[in-house]
């Protein structure tokens, strides 16, 4: 029996840890690769080694998502490239500095690189994806997203931001044929702990996960349709309790009278 292809993934900050396990896994799933990120001979070295592989068809966008002007190559490409059918919004930095000790511009960098950049390039795929009627969005987000106060502030209020959008974008584009996810990493052995200043050697080893691990069960996640992935979280139920309060909050949230508790103060 023949399938579908399933067309061409594009992957940001595919040149090391997650986004290198993810383009790795794709290609073997059928998926020719467009792999983003700026350093271009890591990205030569496993798009190489991933063709050779695989024998997919894998393209290298060399961009800073810093940048304004690379990000714009990447909208583009997404924009124009009818054959991009999955998007995954994975490049991404962080940090556990307080925000006392942080820098502002590292901090403004930090917001430009984990929320502006997957902002924009949501906005350049989704339309594709509506009119196709076919696409996904798999935005890397992090478990920080819901408890902002284990690491830095900013980097934990840029994750909310990821998991809210995704949230969002499922509510709006799920019945037009686009698939969304958020994915919510524990601690998971790349170099971004050592970016962020702590190397991944001194945390507990009993929390930190394989990247490997880590895509495999989030894909298995994908594959069973679920909206929001945490892998390292072994008590679903206790996030299936969270969910269902806030989706009974949501509600509640607005009256045109404050409740009876502010009737002293009126
Ligand atoms: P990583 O190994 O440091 O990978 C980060 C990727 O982003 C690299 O490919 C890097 O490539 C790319 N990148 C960084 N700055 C970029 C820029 N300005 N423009 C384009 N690409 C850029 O770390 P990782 O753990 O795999 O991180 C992937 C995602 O997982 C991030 O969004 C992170 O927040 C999230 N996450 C990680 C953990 C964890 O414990 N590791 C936990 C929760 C969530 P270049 O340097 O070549 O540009």
């Amino acid at each position: 029996m023949t399938h579908a292809h399933p067309g061409t993934a594009l992957i940001t900050g595919a040149s090391s840890g997650i986004g290198a396990v993810y383009a790795d896994r794709l290609a073997r799933r059928g998926y020719n690769l467009i792999l983003v990120a700026r350093n271009r001979d890591r990205l030569n070295a496993l798009a190489r080694r991933i063709a050779d592989e695989t024998g997919r068809i894998v393209e290298v966008l060399d961009a800073d998502l810093n940048e304004r002007t690379s990000l714009a190559r990447v909208e583009a490409k997404l924009r124009e490239d009818a054959s991009i059918t999955l998007l995954v919004n994975n490049a991404g930095i962080g940090t556990h500095t307080a925000l006392l000790d942080s820098d502002l511009e590292q901090m403004t960098r930090m917001i430009e690189l984990n929320v502006t950049a997957p902002t924009r390039l949501t906005y350049a795929a989704a339309p594709g994806f509506v009119a196709r009627g076919k696409g996904a969005i798999i935005n890397i987000s992090s478990i920080v997203s819901v408890a902002p106060e284990i690491l830095n502030g900013v980097y934990g209020g840029s994750k909310a931001f990821v998991t809210a959008l995704s949230q969002s974008l499922h509510r709006e584009l799920a019945d037009k044929g686009v698939r969304i996810q958020a994915v919510l990493p524990g601690a998971t052995a790349t170099d971004f702990w050592a970016i962020g200043g702590l190397p991944v050697e001194n945390l507990d080893p009993g929390i930190v996960m394989s990247a490997s691990d880590l895509v495999d069960s989030a894909l298995m996640d994908f594959d069973r349709g679920e909206l929001i992935s945490i892998p390292s979280l072994h008590a679903l139920e206790a996030w299936q309790a969270y969910e269902a309060a806030r989706q009974h909050l949501s509600t509640q949230l607005s009256s045109n009278v404050p409740a009876p508790r502010y009737k002293a103060a009126h």
